[in-house]
């Protein structure tokens, strides 16, 4: 039997990000398997939002560092097609004095970490967006480093690229079971090749993350959650830019480099399933009322996705005590394509012994015994 340094199960962007950083650590024995191909889950219907408006140090390091990635990502990756990472930046909208007040905590901590958020008025915010209703928010925080790159598809196809070119191998199978003998990860058993040794084994599964970790004994604290993404026929005119969101209405729409725009919503006033109707209604309302454009567009289309979040809404990143040699990349939360360059880069350091450039240890799986969670409050 062939035996692997390393076995990735999951061919979303994260488990392609951590195959690209093995390789530029050294370690090409690997082997990635994916049920369904290369970014053929969550991660290929992702719109690709790239922001590093955090509200906890660790997630503006990750993705600072990964921003800085994304703006060189096409001298690192070389891939097939030129990846147009558009730097236009994010602006989020604050409608009470209680939620502008909080959020100035985020920005103080944004920019003591080097990340150029500021506070703008209204009609600051209508000169940058002009169709946006001034009259519906106090204030707005604007990065203009963040961005997006709209095809999550190529960008992965482009990390496993990478990985390929240095020797590291990619199949299709189903993983059962990661294989472990008296706490020791010995490899994964597959449905249609049966056992294959490894000496580690990444769980990078996304929504298969739980049931793959059950079976390596460990319990994983992650829920699933719909997201419902409804598009618009394609608007000719650049008419959304920056990227436009809002965490106390629940409200993320922004518009795709074909001039597709896009409207996500998920505020605290829904309850569940919010892939009905009334959910189409009420993101329909949010948005409008922010940026009244959207009443004359059409929603033609809506794809319904689903995020693996932790009860912190952070990644658990890191090895497992007791089962040596398993590792898990999981619980992305809804942001895990922009933090997938840092995330990659931690998990690639961590498998082959060395530092990471970011210290993630803070998003050890540990944390929820220990009672350590790290609450990250800027998710939509
Ligand atoms: C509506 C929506 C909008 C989003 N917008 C953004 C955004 O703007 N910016 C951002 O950063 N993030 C965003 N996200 C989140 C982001 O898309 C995800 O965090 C990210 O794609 C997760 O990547 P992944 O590799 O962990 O998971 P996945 O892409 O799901 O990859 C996991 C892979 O594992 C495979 N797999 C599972 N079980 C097995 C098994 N037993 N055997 C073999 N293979 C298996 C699957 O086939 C899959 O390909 C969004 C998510 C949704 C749903």
């Amino acid at each position: 039997m062939k035996m692997y340094d390393a076995v990735i199960v999951g061919a979303g962007i994260i488990g392609c990000s951590i195959a690209y950083f093995l390789t530029e650590k050294g370690f090409a024995n690997v082997l990635v398997i994916d049920k369904g191909g290369i970014a053929s889950d969550v991660t290929g219907l992702c719109p690709g939002g790239v922001r590093q408006q955090w509200g906890t140090e660790i997630n503006c390091l990750m993705s600072k560092a990964s921003t800085e990635f994304f703006n060189e990502i096409n001298d690192r990756l070389e891939p097939e097609h030129e990846i147009k990472f558009r730097s236009v930046g994010y602006m989020n909208t604050f409608h009470s004095e209680e939620a502008k007040a909080k959020y100035a905590e985020n920005v103080a901590l944004q920019n003591s970490l080097g990340i150029p958020t500021k506070f703008i008025s209204p009609q600051e915010a209508k000169e940058l967006i002009p169709g946006i209703n001034e009259s519906s928010f106090l204030t707005a925080a604007f990065c203009e480093t963040d961005g997006f790159v709209d095809d999550a598809y190529h960008v992965t196809q482009s990390f496993a690229d990478a990985a390929k070119r240095k020797g590291v191998e990619f199949v299709n199978d189903t993983v059962n079971r990661i294989v472990v003998e008296n706490g020791v990860v010995k490899g994964v058993d597959c449905e249609k090749r049966g056992l294959i040794g490894a000496d580690r084994v990444v769980n990078a599964a996304g929504l298969g993350s739980k049931k793959m970790a059950e079976t390596a004994g460990v319990a994983l604290p992650i829920e699933f959650e719909i997201r419902r993404i409804l598009y618009t026929n394609r608007v000719p005119k650049r008419i959304l830019e920056p990227l436009l969101i809002s965490f106390e209405k629940g409200f993320a729409a922004k518009q795709l480099t074909d001039g597709t725009l896009y409207l996500s919503y998920l505020g605290k006033d829904l309850k569940p399933p919010f892939n009905s109707f009334d959910y189409q209604v009420r993101a329909a309302e949010v948005g409008t009322e922010i940026f009244p454009p959207l009443e004359s567009l059409v929603f033609h289309t809506h794809v319904d996705g689903r995020y693996d979040s932790t009860s912190d809404h952070q990644a658990i990143l890191g090895d497992v005590d007791g089962v040596l040699g398993y590792y898990q990349a999981v619980g992305m939360s809804g942001h895990g394509f922009m933090m997938s360059p840092s995330i990659g880069e931690s998990l690639a350091a961590m498998v082959t012994g060395n530092i990471p450039q970011v210290d993630v240890s803070s998003l050890h799986f540990n944390r929820f015994q220990t009672n350590q969670l790290v609450f990250e409050p800027s998710v939509v």
